[in-house]
């Protein structure tokens, strides 16, 4: 039985992770730096070798030298290029690892379908709006950067709201929650927090991972409240309060909307780093590159690989921004339930489930970590006095 009067129970303490969580935090980094080195290496091996300017002739080749169907084909032939060389260690960080660790229950047939999937999308949205950018470049040499980036915005808007209502629902599948009074409780704290008309919807992650996780998006009549079914089976339906209500303060304190404006005006600066470095790359490599305007289809790699750049360099600043955004989302949440208790308790089983490090080091903190560490989490939730609402 869970206690009626939350202020009466004391702070909650922080357990030290498990030797499990230690290896997959240690082992993680490892994942991330492979990951972030390939990331930089896989596009300028393609682009030294002439291979991308290759794989354009060939696409140039079977649409007959016409635009669009030129890019469509190149775009697939460079994806599919790139999907292949990753397949090992998207394999073992997206399978064999998470199995590994016991934080899936994956079937390997689902994880491939998945990935196929990820791919096709990943091309008919390439194909919906990389011709932007190269009829720009043609179009408006100088300026080409600012057009492009100033059509970012409408485009991550657009993302965000057919995302999670078609594009979301081919991966897992999305119906209503099967307790209903724990919906209720949910819609009630939703109401509390002036979200009305929100639908509720479970998530059936669990034929995907044991990780647990929520979320609050949309607007108008595709206003949603997301659960995946394995934080509903981890998680007690006060401890599920809590979690609705932090996912509740993104929402109303407009998070998503600002990261879309700073994502939007971060692509402007990112598209004009490009801009002003791209030619110094043409200039120096461009004899092997084998192409040398950035209007040439063949240096998609190469947007690639500065994009890359500028956004690892301004990784830091984005993390912190996030992690200033969750604080105000767990005093929301707070203030919203008034629940200390079940706050801290959350957290304390989001380590034990995800596997977290609840005090990792300040370098992982830097470069990593999107949210708080748990441990500063559950510190604070200590501390706090909820304010009411
Ligand atoms: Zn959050």
């Amino acid at each position: 039985m869970e206690p009626e009067s939350p202020a009466s129970e004391g702070p909650v303490d922080v357990p030290p992770p498990s030797e499990k969580a230690l290896r997959y935090h240690r082992s993680g980094n490892v994942v991330w730096a492979v990951e972030h080195l390939l990331g930089l290496a896989l596009p300028a091996a393609i682009l030294l070798t002439g291979l991308s300017a290759r794989l354009r002739t060939i696409a140039g080749g079977v649409a007959h030298g016409r635009f669009y169907p030129t890019l469509v084909v190149y775009l697939a032939l460079l994806s599919a290029l790139l999907f292949v060389v990753q397949l090992p260690l998207s394999f073992y960080v997206g399978y064999r690892r998470e199995h590994a660790y016991g934080l899936s229950s994956q079937r390997l047939g689902k994880w491939a379908a998945d990935e196929l999937k990820g791919l096709l999308i990943g091309v008919l949205l390439g194909a919906a709006v990389l011709w932007v950018p190269y009829l720009l470049l043609g179009a408006s040499p100088a300026r080409w950067w600012l057009w492009t980036g100033a059509l970012a915005l409408p485009f991550f808007a657009l993302v965000l709201l057919i995302g999670p209502v078609f594009i979301a629902p081919l991966f897992n599948k999305f119906g209503p929650m099967r307790d209903q009074a724990l919906e209720a409780e949910v819609l009630a704290v939703a109401a509390q927090a002036g979200v009305e008309g929100a639908r509720v919807f479970e998530v059936e992650k669990s034929v995907d991972t044991k990780k647990v996780n929520a979320y609050v998006t949309g607007i108008g009549r595709t206003k949603r409240i997301v659960l995946w079914d394995t934080l509903l089976a981890r998680l007690t339906p006060r401890q599920t309060r809590f979690v609705v209500g932090h996912e509740l303060g993104h929402y109303v304190l407009g998070h998503v909307r600002l990261n879309i404006l700073i994502s939007s005006a971060l692509t402007i600066a990112g598209l004009f780093a490009v801009h002003l470095t791209a030619d110094f790359a043409l200039g120096r490599f461009g004899d092997r590159f084998g192409f040398d305007r950035l209007a040439d289809l063949a240096s998609m790699p190469l947007l690639m690989l500065l994009l890359s750049l500028f956004s690892t360099a301004i990784t830091p600043a984005m993390l912190a921004l996030s992690r200033h955004h969750e604080r105000a989302a767990d005093r929301f949440g707070l203030d919203l339930t008034g629940d200390n208790h079940a706050a801290a308790t959350a957290f304390v089983a989001l380590q034990e489930q995800n596997l977290a490090v609840p005090r990792p080091g300040r370098l992982y903190k830097f470069f990593r970590a999107s949210h708080p560490p748990i441990g500063e989490r559950v510190d604070f939730i200590n501390a706090y006095r909820p304010q009411k609402r």
